[in-house]
This record gives C-alpha cells, sequence and structure tokens, in this order.
C-alpha cells in the first residue's frame, strides 16, 4: 500500500470508529477501506485502474438534465445552478443548494457564502478555486432559501450522483448538514459528524461547517480549517503552516 492509501485508511478507519457510519451508504469501499475490512483485494478493478468507469461526461448529464422540470423548484427558479470547476478536479466540494445569488447567476457559491468559500480554498488551503469543483445537492433555488424537501433532493440525486462518477474526485468535502447527509447517508448532526472522515462510494468524505453558518457563527472557521489540512492530507498536498 503506498503511504497515502496508509493516510487514506488510517483516516477512513478513524472516522468510521468515531462516528459508527459503518458502511451505510457505501456501494463499494475504497481499495484501501476494503483492505482493512478484509473485505475485497487491495487492487482497484481493473478498468478503474485504467482511469474508465468515468460514466457520462459532464456536458452529457448536463444536457440530461435539460430544462428539468422533475419537481416543484422548477417554478420558482431563473436558472439551474448545474455546478462548475474543473471537470478532472482531485477535491471536490458539495453545498446544499443555490441561492439568490446563484440562481441568478447559475454559479455555484457565488455569494457572500461564496466568497467565503473561495477564501478557504484560495487563502486557506493555497489551491485555485477554478482546480476544484463545486456543485450542490439541489440545483434549483428553494423558495426563499427553504430546506430542500426530500423528493426534491430525489429528483436531483442521480445528476449528483452522475457528476460525481464523472469527475472522480480523490476527495469530497459535504458542506453542512445536507450535504453531508446526502452524502455519508446518515442523519447524525453536522455538530458529530464534522471533523470525521466518513466515505461515499469509496472516496473520502470530509463534512464540514456550511460557509453561509460560518458567515453566522465566525468561530466555526478554526474547526473548519482543521477539516481542510485533513483534506490537504488526504489529497498529499503541503499543509499551509506546517513544515513538512
Ligand atoms: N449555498 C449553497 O449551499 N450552495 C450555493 O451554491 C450557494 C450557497
Amino acid at each position: 500500500m503506498s503511504e497515502r492509501d496508509e493516510l487514506v485508511a488510517d483516516l477512513v478507519a478513524h472516522g468510521r470508529f468515531l462516528s459508527g457510519l459503518a458502511t451505510v451508504g457505501v456501494a463499494r469501499p475504497s481499495a484501501a477501506a476494503a483492505e482493512l475490512a478484509g473485505t475485497v483485494p487491495a487492487e482497484p478493478l481493473p478498468a478503474e485502474a485504467a482511469g474508465e468507469r468515468r460514466g457520462a461526461s459532464l456536458p452529457a448529464i448536463r444536457a440530461e438534465l435539460g430544462d428539468c422540470q422533475r419537481c416543484r423548484l422548477a417554478g420558482g427558479r431563473k436558472t439551474i445552478v448545474f455546478g462548475q470547476g474543473n471537470p478532472e478536479a482531485e477535491l471536490m466540494f458539495v453545498g446544499e443548494a443555490p441561492g439568490a445569488d446563484e440562481d441568478e447567476q447559475g454559479l455555484a457559491f457565488v455569494g457572500r457564502a461564496g466568497q467565503l468559500l473561495t477564501d478557504i480554498i484560495e487563502k486557506g488551503m493555497k489551491l485555485r478555486r477554478a482546480d476544484v469543483y463545486i456543485g450542490n445537492v439541489i440545483k434549483c433555488r428553494p423558495p426563499q432559501n427553504r430546506n430542500p424537501e426530500p423528493d426534491e433532493v430525489l429528483s436531483c440525486q442521480p445528476f449528483l450522483e452522475a457528476q460525481i462518477r464523472a469527475i472522480r474526485p480523490r476527495v469530497l468535502v459535504g458542506l453542512g448538514k445536507f450535504a453531508a447527509h446526502w452524502l455519508l447517508k446518515t442523519a447524525e448532526p453536522i455538530t458529530r459528524l464534522r471533523g470525521r472522515v466518513g466515505q461515499y462510494q469509496g472516496i473520502p468524505v470530509m463534512p464540514t461547517y456550511h460557509p453561509a453558518y460560518l458567515l453566522r457563527n465566525p468561530a466555526g472557521k478554526k474547526d473548519v480549517w482543521e477539516d481542510m489540512k485533513v483534506v490537504l492530507r488526504l489529497l498529499g498536498r503541503p499543509v499551509p503552516g506546517e513544515s513538512d
């Protein structure tokens, strides 16, 4: 096992131990986690090793979404916010749903919470926002920014699933309760989930606080920074402020 796989295995095991997430919602454990559990061989599937099994491309997924009328949110939206960024991103952020600014511009995380997310990525993690991918559980703005309803989440689900299959990020970050619950198939409070690495379809997932929550509760920023440091380690990237 490479050093990175060992680190992933350690963090996944640690997260599962702490959160009791076990294998809920996990279709196929990552090679590292599966080896740890002794269930399947550590070797990736041959097709995955060859970089295949990406599924449909992002433009094809967007085309399939079309002028979506699959749920009631279609009636109140201005634009569908599909998500944007590097289609081959190693790191993918998943938020909840577009707000007013996103609905206007058709882009995820472009309002105040989006500016804070940009700062976390660029000033904190020293990555370029253009190098990551940013999407949402829900692609249309709920009226008055209310919480998404379960049937709305279900309507959007195949599209986010397909996006993740297309991008195949090495690490996913779930921003806030809705994204964390969607990715980890759990209903545990975000305060308990954050900071513990779980997994979605074998991809390590870091649940953390939503930037909109941080705007109201700036004290949470230090927890988010701790979470992002773990994300950088999972990616094998330098952690600013830490000497190697
Ligand atoms: N909040 C989200 O969860 N997503 C966005 O795109 C913007 C704000």
